[in-house]
């Protein structure tokens, strides 16, 4: 057969809208539904487990419909039996499990017939995400690094699953789990991926670790986190149980999405439109925009389909109330776009998160017509979808690669002006590099450590103590200048987002890419929560005092205008002063009307004439819950200790509560 060259006339011809492809079973019936345009022949392969191994005991020839579909209807309850397909073009026969499959025996060979209703848990019916909350306060977690230290109190067999989510935590001397991520206040758990991944084997041991970066099945959960890989119904049922426990909880969930690269070339939607789904360059070699030699071709009309129908199946079945976008720069604005606008149609404006790395391994042909969702377009993304902040980031804490090179908390020069754009979010002026200037700040996502990198301790440390310090040893500077970046992140405008750990000084030992690393490199290890309390404790309070802060939580275009005044008073500190009154549907009372915020990244403490008023601390240094706040007892000046930071609220007098009032009515 001659290669198939891809042209939009093609997606004119054999483009299939419908959203039934894959596999539909109830009690009578099950309907199979395969998209594959160049077969001559397609058959279904029936099985009674999800085995590689064993033999079909049923096999049928599929029906040709138009546009490349094919299908059967086979009656009876055909539930719990798996399937995959065999795919004849000219001499060629591939066998394939079902790139639509919604579940999968052991390691995703074989797809699964699937009763979606007979795998919820139950009370799932009544299961429903918390209320959207005044800000996103995203914490970044990877399910076996959540329980499997021994310490983390679970039980054995739940350590590392999904199950560890649906017990209480705690291990009789401090709060760990569930319980600890209650207590801390985080808004939204973004977990790394838990689609069926590749590298792991389901049946394996305990001690196999990977990120989940390869794809295998998209639409059916990951077999190595759930209590029995062979049946397909258990990962199913588990992964919503994990979901479930997390909304009784009072957190919403974020799903980790990588739908730039297959696991393989080879990959399932491949083998049914050889050509058609893998993104390829002129000459026919592969495009390598993922740096895993297997891009997805987006931008074609089924790949596009393909990918919205995924993200809708995860929001409807799974109830996920988010999605991260993996290198989202390979994807493009159009699907992004649309991916927003359909999910708003069906769940409302905005409630479902999107945000995503707006950036790719290398450069990557894109089809005609359509535009990266790189950071240099975010002009052309809807203001609901985000990106990473890398400029704050590095800002903040320093380059991301290079060890030794600080950010402003750790010695840096010259960042001032870089510091004062983060906290707007790149809206106010100048705009950042390239006149990088988000639409809203509800566009970027603060961060300054992920998964990826080097932890926020292991930079710091690294920078502070050279390449040779002990990761482990509590040094007092790495301690401040963790709590500086944290008060420094805590006051920028836009969503928020932490990696799991952060906040007790989380090391994996400077392991900088750490994707298969062993477990107990990753793993959080939940005796630094109790050695690292102070730190997170400071984290805490910043978690409760941002959601009291309209000014820092405003999403509007108009946000960065709430910047008053902003000052660099001497080398290494930066002052700013902000609206923070109410706007919009923020049903708090006013406590603050205004907020005066100091960053002092010196080694010494500097005294600074505060603005007119009577000011309180709400955060410095040494804490970051002194709610309702500590009078500034010497009026008119604080003192804000070396590298540290300051909060301080206006105490509204009685005549700013006279005109607020009558300017809200
Ligand atoms: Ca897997």
């Amino acid at each position: 057969m001659e290669e198939f060259r891809y042209s939009r006339e093609f997606d004119t011809k054999y483009g299939y809208d419908g959203s039934d492809l894959g596999m539909a079973c109830n009690p009578l019936a099950t309907d199979f539904k395969l998209w594959a345009p160049f077969a001559d022949r397609v058959e279904l392969c029936l099985y009674r487990d999800g085995d590689r191994k064993t033999e079909y005991f049923r096999i049928l020839d599929m029906e040709k419909q138009e546009r490349g579909v094919w299908s059967q209807h086979l009656k009876g309850d055909l539930h719990g039996l798996y399937y995959d397909y065999r795919i004849r073009t000219g001499e060629k026969c591939v066998q394939t499990a079902d790139p639509y499959a919604v579940g999968c025996g052991c390691n995703g060979y074989r797809s699964m017939v699937v009763n979606l209703e007979r795998t919820d848990p139950e009370g799932y019916d009544r299961d429903a995400a918390p209320p959207r909350p005044v800000e996103n306060i995203i914490y970044e977690l990877h399910i076996k690094d959540f329980s499997h230290d021994p310490h983390s109190g679970v039980p054995r067999e739940y350590r590392g699953k999904y199950k560890a989510f649906t017990v209480p935590g705690g291990n009789g001397q401090y709060p760990t789990c569930m319980d600890y991520l209650k207590e801390l206040g985080v808004t939204h758990v973004h977990l790394l991926p838990f689609f069926d991944f590749g590298w792991l084997d389901e049946d394996g041991a305990g001690e196999q670790f990977n990120w989940g970066y390869d794809p295998v099945n998209y639409n059916v959960p990951e077999g190595s986190y759930a209590t029995d890989a062979h049946d397909g119904t258990v990962r199913i049922r588990e992964c919503k149980e994990m979901i479930q426990a997390l909304h009784r909880a009072g957190i919403r969930v974020v799903m980790d999405v990588v739908y730039n690269h297959t696991q393989d070339a080879d990959s399932w939607l491949e083998r049914t439109a050889p050509g058609y789904f893998c993104r390829r360059l002129e000459d026919g070699t592969l495009s390598n925009g993922s740096a895993c030699g297997s891009d997805m071709a987006v931008g074609r009309k089924m790949v596009d389909n393909y990918i919205v129908n995924s993200v809708l199946y995860w929001a409807r079945e799974y109830h996920l109330d988010g999605f991260r976008f993996d290198l989202m720069g390979l994807l493009t604005v159009e699907l992004m776009n649309r991916i927003r606008e359909e999910l708003d149609r069906e769940f409302g404006r905005g409630e479902k998160l999107l945000y995503g790395e707006p950036w790719r391994a290398a450069d990557s042909p894109m089809e005609e017509g359509t535009r990266a969702a790189l950071k240099e377009n975010i002009n052309y993304l809807d203001e609901g979808i985000a990106m990473f902040g890398d400029d704050a980031r590095d800002v903040i804490k320093g380059h991301v690669f290079y060890e030794e090179e600080p950010g402003f908390v750790n010695g840096g020069k010259n960042l001032e002006k870089k510091v004062l754009q983060a906290v707007t979010a790149w809206r106010g002026d100048p705009p950042g590099e390239g006149g990088f200037r988000p639409k809203s700040c509800s566009q970027i996502v603060n961060y300054v450590s992920a998964h990826d990198n080097f932890t926020l301790w292991d930079k710091l440390v690294m920078s502070l103590h050279g390449l040779d310090a002990d990761f482990t040893a509590p040094y007092e500077d790495v301690l401040c200048a963790n709590k500086l970046a944290a008060l420094i992140l805590f006051t920028c405008q836009g969503n928020l987002f932490l990696q799991a750990g952060e906040e007790f000084a989380r090391t994996k030992l400077g392991d900088g890419n750490s994707y298969r690393s062993h477990p107990k490199i990753n793993m959080l290890r939940w005796e630094q929560s109790e050695k690292y309390r102070e730190l997170v404790e400071y984290y805490r309070g910043l978690i409760r005092l941002r959601k009291r802060l309209p000014g820092l939580c405003d999403k509007s275009a108009s946000a960065a205008e709430r910047m008053l005044e902003q000052d660099i008073p001497m080398p290494d500190v930066v002052a700013f002063r902000m609206d923070n009154c109410p706007g919009e549907g923020w049903k708090m009372p006013v406590e603050w009307p205004e907020l005066y915020v100091v960053f002092n990244a010196s080694d010494k403490a500097v005294r600074t004439n505060l603005p007119r008023g009577q000011w309180i601390v709400l955060a410095d240094g040494q804490q970051a819950d002194y709610l309702p706040g500590t009078q500034v007892s010497r009026q008119g000046q604080v003192s804000v200790a070396p590298c540290s930071g300051m909060i301080l609220g206006l105490v509204p007098d009685a005549a700013f509560c006279k005109t607020f009032v009558r300017n809200l009515d």
